[in-house]
């Protein structure tokens, strides 16, 4: 007798499996299908139909979430969903609504300009994802802008979002990359000479893509019913474990935690979001939105990639943490109104600060093989953050190389030589002397470890990663694809599934020079 396998799973197509609209369902909504860029009070989304584009081909598949997601490799009829062309009837596709915070000031009403939500992918765990289209025509929030994005951005998102993913950073997904065929215009340095670029769509998968920004624009209009009624669905749906009489305040509280431990997350990993607005901050504590963003190259915590974010350095690296915060106090205050003792709301926000502290020394910890964190631990990790700031090595190659150093390395200059393919320049007399000793203090310290150097080194490798997606590698992969070529990308899209590893390591090398002022290549502006 032929048994089923147990591991069989079903997958499914796009276009012939049903979806669920629960979002929808719940909530009031403009049922219109106006594009008419409008104000929307009342209301948590608008209808938005997908507009048809000229010629979808599918770029870009990611084997392992469709595979986790249960869908099946897309035929002809599943590319013209990526690409918008076709919605099927159990699909209700529609365009959140929306404010924030954008740079500190309070922006009105945004919405979801350019991203449709196709509808939920309910999979066999009983887990529904919601599916997202970004790119795929304008929608009522679309303000003045056409609702579409470029190749270059949506690369830049597609392989960025998949990077933090297989780094272990809490993200959104990308299911897919689709070419449209059609052109868009883009004004790309904001200097009055716009130009064509070919366009393109990115499916966006998450378990929900709620913002704060979701809550601040009931809690501004006064829509006190509505601001209840989200705030329920999201602690029924994305936090069932919660009960109790003091359910919200439990539940920003975890909001609260998992964004200090994404924080955290950054920084081991080096990533700069750029444009932290608080539109731009998942109510599940996922990095969301890719725009703008970069890996750290040279240790530089004053290092926004944001050119719109240049004078005052607002979403820089080093600032992620103190913006957070700062964002999940616009969350509080939107909420304010459902939790009677507001004493205890502070409370909560507050807690940020310990648990990012907690957090954040220990990921340092494990960065550098530390067994435990004493006071000493701690004084000790901010030497290395001042050194390293004023000496600004690459800071993934660094930590790699931290792995490989010898304890008994003594001599300034072994000591310098042995991190020479970190640096960006040659180090003075007085820079040599500060980075030996911090890293004979740092070698005397690995010796006190009580466990084992085996050990320590496993922890470092685990928390540092080798091959990051640097800002003008994805440069040079879009130059290729806009001239019809795909090598680097294949190759980037494989080395980013295994950051860890040296298999990818004719990348491990510090960014060039001609990458250093090129736009595109450091800092990027949020035309997109
Ligand atoms: P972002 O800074 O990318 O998070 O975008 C901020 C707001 O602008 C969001 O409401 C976006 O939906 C909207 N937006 C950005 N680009 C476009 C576009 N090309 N078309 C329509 N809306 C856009
Ligand atoms: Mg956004």
């Amino acid at each position: 007798m032929a048994w089923p396998s147990l591991m069989q799973t079903h997958m499914n197509k796009l276009h012939l499996k049903a979806f669920k609209n629960t979002f929808i369902s719940n909530f009031s909504g403009d049922q219109s299908g106006s594009v008419i860029p409008r104000q929307t009070p009342g209301v948590l989304y608008s209808k938005a139909v997908p507009t048809p584009v000229k010629n979808p081909e599918l770029l870009a598949w990611s084997d392992e979430l469709a595979t986790q997601l249960e869908i099946e490799y897309p035929d002809k009829e599943d590319i013209d969903i990526l690409g918008g062309n076709l919605v099927t009837p159990t699909m209700y596709p529609y365009a959140a609504c929306y404010a924030g915070h954008q740079f500190g000031n309070w922006a009105g009403q945004l919405g979801d300009g350019r991203a449709i939500t196709l509808g939920e992918w309910e999979i066999s765990e009983n887990k529904s994802w919601e599916l997202q289209l970004k790119g795929a025509g304008p929608t009522a929030y679309s303000r003045r802008a056409d609702g579409r994005a470029v190749l270059r951005s949506s690369v830049r998102e597609y392989l960025m979002s998949e990077a933090m993913h297989y780094l272990g950073v809490p993200t959104t997904r990308a299911l897919s990359l689709v070419t449209t065929g059609d052109q868009i215009v883009r004004d790309m340095f904001y200097d009055g000479r716009p130009s064509y670029e070919p366009g393109a769509i990115v499916m966006r998968v998450a378990l929900s893509f709620l913002r704060f920004g979701n809550f601040e624009m009931l809690a501004a209009r006064n829509e006190t019913d509505n601001l209840q009624n989200l705030v329920n669905w999201t602690i029924n749906q994305h936090y069932p474990h919660i009960q109790g009489d003091d359910k919200i305040l439990t539940w920003f509280a975890e909001v609260v935690d998992k964004t200090a431990k994404m924080i955290v997350e950054w920084l081991r990993v080096g990533f700069v979001h750029g444009v932290m607005n608080t539109d731009n901050m998942s109510i599940l504590g996922l990095t969301i939105d890719y725009g703008p963003f970069s890996f750290l190259d040279n240790y530089d915590p004053d290092f926004t990639p944001n050119t719109t974010d240049l004078p005052g350095r607002r979403y820089a690296f080093g600032k992620q943490a103190a913006i957070a915060y700062w964002n999940l106090g616009c969350l509080a205050n939107a909420i304010s109104s459902l939790v009677p003792d507001k004493e205890k709301l502070i409370q909560a926000a507050e807690a940020f600060e310990d648990i990012y502290y907690r957090e954040y020394y220990g990921m340092m910890g494990n960065k550098l093989g530390l067994d435990q964190i004493t006071q000493d631990d701690v004084n000790l990790i901010m030497e290395f953050e001042d050194v390293l700031t004023s000496i600004q090595p690459d800071m993934t190659i660094f930590y790699q190389l931290l792995i490989d150093l010898p304890l008994d390395l003594e001599n300034e200059i072994e000591i310098v030589n042995h991190f020479k393919h970190s640096l960006y320049h040659e180090l003075q007399p007085s820079e040599i002397t500060i980075f030996s000793q911090l890293i004979g203090k740092y070698q005397h310290r690995i010796k006190q470890n009580t466990c084992s150097r085996e050990n320590s080194l496993m922890r470092m490798r685990k928390s540092n990663p080798r091959f990051i997606l640097r800002n003008y590698l994805l440069h040079q992969a879009i130059e290729e694809l806009e001239k019809g070529k795909n090598e680097l990308f294949i190759k980037l899209q494989d080395a980013m599934k295994d950051p860890y590893s040296k298999n990818y390591d004719e990348f491990f090398v510090i960014r060039p020079d001609w990458a250093t002022q090129m736009a595109g290549c450091s800092m990027l502006s949020c035309s997109s």
